[in-house]
């Protein structure tokens, strides 16, 4: 399930993100997307998590 997000001029401040494969991923490990939003319900731990606003470059 994908979450839209505009993708802004500038860093998300809250954010840090390695991922560089993704649409609103910036040099220096920075996430562009205005907002982000994190699955999976009921995670037990980091792993299980992931970043639905991923979307491919
Ligand atoms: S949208 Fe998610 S995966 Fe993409 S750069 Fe931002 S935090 Fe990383």
């Amino acid at each position: 399930m994908e979450f839209k997000a505009q993708k802004m001029d500038h860093h998300n401040p809250g954010v840090k993100c390695v991922v560089n494969t993704c649409h609103y991923y910036a040099q220096g490990d920075y996430c562009n997307a205005e907002r982000i939003e994190v699955h999976h319900r009921n995670a037990k731990n980091s792993q299980e998590t992931d970043c639905a606003t991923f979307s491919p470059k």
